[in-house]
């Protein structure tokens, strides 16, 4: 009698429990459903790409605005409290954010924090030796690859606040589509520059996976993070090789000082051939928030018509 007491005892209390406990997330639940998402992402690129998925459902916030580079970036006091508040935190992870590691760790504990690029498989991903048996981070240029940072955005999103799964499927498709085309342009442009003159040389190694993905052949001065110091025998040799293939222009970058691609143009002149500086290029950061190229679509349209204006050439 007293045996069967106890069990009966136990099995209200579990019983019990176990509602108590998914009374606890239906609330937590039922609170997103009916409140927007707060979100932090780190680059601008991230943060237009969580709009875009999100729509009205997320509030967004980018950490590093125009002209800021990521490998590089320390997080302000500001910006860990906003970490804190935040719903879900997304970084691009493949040591882009080169300084944040740590933060990221102790935020997981307690915050959904997604790194974009986690799904992408690792056999579409490259690992120069400049960069020390890691992953190069800037995916975002392979328009493709990005994609699949979309769709890992959306699915995430809609893992954490499973009552809106349609919006973010319906909006990820949209987006997903002029992906495709923006895919499409990048691709038809870039093949309207001679083959001899694919060449793509920037202040450092963020267009590799462009590069591939187009058929352009990329030199960077610096290495894949910026974090690197660039050698005068790097310069030498890089106007060298303008010099040798005649390349007609080379490209600043904005979130990298100018100052690394000047020293190379001077390198090349002094050598005797006349290098132009092509424009600028926005490789880790997005341009002003409001202009054409404060968005991930547009700043890709930039670059290209940037490239294309300089090296096709007539
Ligand atoms: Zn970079």
């Amino acid at each position: 009698m007293l045996k069967y007491k106890n069990f009966a005892f136990l099995l209200v209390l579990g019983l019990l429990m176990s509602c108590g406990k998914q009374d606890g997330n239906q609330t937590a639940r039922e609170d997103i459903a009916q409140r927007q998402i707060n979100v932090v992402a780190t680059t601008g690129m991230i943060g237009d790409a969580v709009r875009n998925v999100g729509g009205e459902r997320v509030a967004v916030i980018s950490l590093m605005g125009p002209g800021v580079d990521p490998h590089l970036y320390k997080a302000s006091e500001g910006d860990v409290s906003r970490m804190s508040r935040a719903d879900m935190i997304f970084y691009n992870g493949l040591h882009l954010e080169g300084k944040m590691a740590e933060i990221f760790e102790k935020m997981q504990q307690r915050i959904q924090t997604v790194a974009v690029t986690d799904r992408i498989e690792r056999t579409r991903l490259d690992s120069p030796p400049a960069f020390a048996g890691n992953y190069d981070p800037h995916v975002w240029f392979d328009v493709t690859l990005w994609m699949e940072a979309v769709r890992h955005i959306a699915e995430s999103l809609a893992e954490f606040d499973p009552s809106h799964a349609g919006i973010y499927q319906t909006n990820a498709a949209r987006y997903l589509s002029s992906l495709d085309s923006l895919h499409a342009y990048v691709r038809d442009e870039i093949n309207r520059i001679p083959e001899n003159r694919r060449v793509l040389i920037t202040a450092h190694d963020a267009f590799h996976y462009f590069g591939r993905a187009y058929g352009m052949e990329v030199r960077g001065l610096q290495g894949i993070s910026t974090a690197s110091e660039t050698g005068t025998a790097d310069v030498q040799e890089l106007a060298r090789f303008i010099v040798q293939r005649q390349i007609p222009a080379i490209f600043v970058e904005t979130s990298v000082p100018p100052r690394y691609i000047e020293a190379l143009q001077a390198a090349v002149k002094s050598r005797g051939f006349d290098v132009k500086i092509g424009g600028s290029l926005f490789s880790d950061a997005m341009g002003n928030p409001g202009t054409p190229e404060g968005v991930y679509l547009g700043m890709v349209r930039h670059n290209v018509d940037t490239i294309v204006g300089a090296l096709a050439g007539k």
